[in-house]
């Protein structure tokens, strides 16, 4: 059995639907940083860029990777992963929550502002209010508000 009060957030994300979560994209992403360096991709994409000048930007093509990789949350946020310093996870533990949900000002709370306008965090909340912790996941909401 999953444990889901282990992926619920402090905020009322689900840990598992971040992408800087996504196992197999930082998988991939690690697999083709080691293979374009074994190749040496960087003296072909040079010698392309001869023909093609999109190839000129290799360089930044690799720092985006680089970027990317770095998005990576190697441990959830109840275990002190996503943000470092996060306002939210420093105000449910001042008020002994176990999160957002048990605090009556959830709707109105401006910490949570930024993060109502990319996911379902009210919906959410709401959810894990109803039916606990350990019983939402199946009703969360769209994670990111594109998909
Ligand atoms: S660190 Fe903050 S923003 Fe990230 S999931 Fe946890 S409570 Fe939410
Ligand atoms: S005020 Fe309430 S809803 Fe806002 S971050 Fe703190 S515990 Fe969460």
């Amino acid at each position: 059995m999953i444990n889901h009060e282990k992926y619920t957030a402090y905020c009322g994300l689900y840990c598992l639907d971040c992408i800087p979560s996504n196992k197999k994209l930082f998988n991939i992403l690690n697999e083709l940083e080691n293979l374009l360096e074994e190749i040496k991709f960087d003296k072909y994409a040079e010698l392309k860029s001869k023909t093609n000048e999109k190839f000129n930007d290799y360089s930044k093509f690799v720092e985006v990777l680089n970027e990317m990789k770095k998005l990576e949350c190697v441990a959830l946020c109840t275990e002190g992963g996503c943000k470092k310093n996060c306002k939210i996870r420093e105000c449910v533990k001042e008020k002994n929550f176990q999160g957002c949900w048990e605090c009556k000002e959830f709707k109105e709370c401006e910490l949570l502002d930024y993060l109502k306008g990319i996911h379902s965090i009210e919906h959410n909340l709401e959810m894990i209010r109803k039916y606990g912790v350990n019983n939402w996941a199946d009703k969360r909401g769209k994670h990111y508000n594109w998909l």
